[in-house]
């Protein structure tokens, strides 16, 4: 397990954070969880990106894909999806769930710059997903993506934002106030903002479409869509 770990950190992973996902493995479906959040923007980010790319029979790449949450929910909007992620046991909790929802996603232990390299131009769409900001260089994985996605397709970022407004929002408010998320689960140094992420993406061809911002009411507990991506965010890229 170190040698593999040892490999993962050259890999562009970071093995503390890696470990953090790990230990919540097996709550990866439990609705009432640390993993709430995730359950209940799901439907939002799956109908932006479903709304712009049609996921009907398109092949899909999940880059950091966790327990399967936004795969499984591709799946069943049609598409051909495979998900990728560094962590051993999330991967084994989506396996085990996809025997249950009967979910046919492909999912692989590998890193997406290893995948890159193998499976060039292969996807329609590639989504990442509450990623970038768990690792140590994320234009590396932006990079990778671009690799990985067909000429005039579509790739799909999210992240958090970096400014008093977001850490206060998701930090001090999503891990010490409303205890949404464990403590410790966000570094406020490794949030990234907008222009970086589009730098990035164009530094590598692609295009910035689209970008809208996603919400969070603690008083009716109600997450939207919208134009604020002053703390949580998602970007549309394509690659022309
Ligand atoms: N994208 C999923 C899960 C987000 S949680 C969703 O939004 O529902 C972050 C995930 O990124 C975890 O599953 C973690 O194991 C994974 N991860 C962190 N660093 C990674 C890396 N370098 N390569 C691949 N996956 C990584």
């Amino acid at each position: 397990m170190a040698a593999q770990i040892k490999a993962v950190q050259k890999l562009n992973a970071d093995e503390t954070e890696l470990k953090k996902f790990s230990e919540l493995a097996h709550k990866w479906w439990d609705k009432n969880s640390e993993f709430k959040p995730l359950h209940e923007i799901n439907p939002l980010r799956l109908d932006y990106i479903d709304g712009l790319v049609s996921l009907k029979d398109k092949r899909v790449l999940d880059v950091g894909c966790g327990g399967g949450i936004l795969s499984e929910s591709m799946y069943l909007k049609g598409a051909d999806v495979t998900g990728i992620d560094l962590g051993e046991k999330a991967l084994n909790v989506a396996k085990l769930h996809q025997l249950e929802s009967g979910a046919k996603v492909h999912y692989q232990f590998i890193s997406v710059e290893q995948l890159a390299i193998e499976q060039p131009a292969s996807f329609d769409v590639v989504t990442c997903m509450e990623m970038l900001e768990h690792v140590p260089d994320p234009a590396s994985i932006v990079a990778a993506c671009a690799k990985l996605v067909k000429p005039g397709g579509s790739i799909f970022f999210s992240t958090i934002n970096r400014n008093p407004k977001a850490y206060l929002f998701a930090v001090v408010a999503g891990e010490y106030i409303l205890n949404l998320l464990p403590k410790g689960t966000h570094d406020y140094a490794k949030f990234i903002k907008p222009s970086e992420l589009s730098g990035w993406a164009r530094q590598v061809g692609l295009t910035v479409n689209g970008m809208c911002g996603m919400s969070y009411n603690p008083l009716t507990q109600h997450y939207w869509l919208g134009d604020d991506v002053s703390v949580n965010y998602l970007i549309h890229t394509k690659l022309d």
